[in-house]
């Protein structure tokens, strides 16, 4: 018998359809969703806050301590996950460019990555989640039966992110979001710990020229294949 957890990783940088896929692959399989970025969001929203220096370990160790994150149900017609901290729905204010580059500085934070990669793992203890991020198949879950990393050309992702910022009623330029998705990339690629990296027992998906139901499929596919269905 495999001693793999029933767990399905979906890493890839910014504006790869990770969060389309991986809710509709949670939806399919039943198993819940785990969108751990939406994590490094709300405690970026809550350090910035509180001013926190990131450089300063006794700061973010004080700060983290006073902090409650919460993952609750999603209240708008995206799907997006819900967060909360400190009962304080953030939801919507995690959801920016600027949130999205703040969340980029304190994931390179070692002391937060311990914190949350822990509440992460907690999610996934008894397996039957789909978790969504940049290293969920590396470092958060190396022993995930079901591995996915998907990319595509970065035209196409800040092109499909302007399109997401709209539907908020965030009006952005796709030169400015391709300049920050850029960044992010390089930030979340070169950081020393825990870089977006492909895991090596992952398959990879490019999705520049492909639809996310075709995605989607894709996964189902192997997930079945794999479980012998
Ligand atoms: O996925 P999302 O765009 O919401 O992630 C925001 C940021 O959080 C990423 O750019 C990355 O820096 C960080 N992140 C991370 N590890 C994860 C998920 C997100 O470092 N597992």
């Amino acid at each position: 018998m495999s001693d793999k957890k029933n767990v399905i990783t979906i890493d890839g940088p910014a504006g790869v359809g990770k969060s389309t896929v991986s809710r509709r692959v949670a939806a399919a399989t039943g198993f819940a969703y785990l969108d751990t970025g939406a994590m490094y969001r709300a405690v970026g929203l809550y350090l910035e806050r509180h001013a926190v220096n990131l450089e300063n370990k006794k700061e973010i160790a004080t700060a983290m301590k006073s902090l409650n994150l919460q993952l609750i149900p999603a209240k708008n017609d995206d799907g997006d996950v819900g967060v909360a901290i400190n009962g304080e729905d953030v939801s919507e204010s995690i959801r920016t460019p600027e949130m999205a580059m703040v969340a980029s500085r304190v994931s390179a934070v070692p002391e937060i990555r311990d914190i949350l990669t822990e509440i992460q793992r907690g999610y996934g203890k008894k397996g039957g989640i789909v978790a969504e991020g940049r290293d969920t198949g590396t470092v958060v879950f190396p022993d995930a039966k079901h591995k996915f990393f998907l990319d595509a050309k970065p035209e196409e992702r800040a092109r499909r992110r302007v399109e997401q910022l709209q539907k908020k009623g965030i009006t952005s330029s796709l030169q400015q979001i391709l300049d920050l998705t850029l960044e992010r990339d390089k930030n979340d690629r070169n950081r020393s710990v825990a870089p977006l990296k492909q895991a090596d027992d992952a398959l990879f998906i490019d999705t520049t020229v492909i639809s996310l139901e075709t995605v989607v499929s894709r996964i189902l596919r192997e997930i079945a294949e794999k479980d012998g269905r």
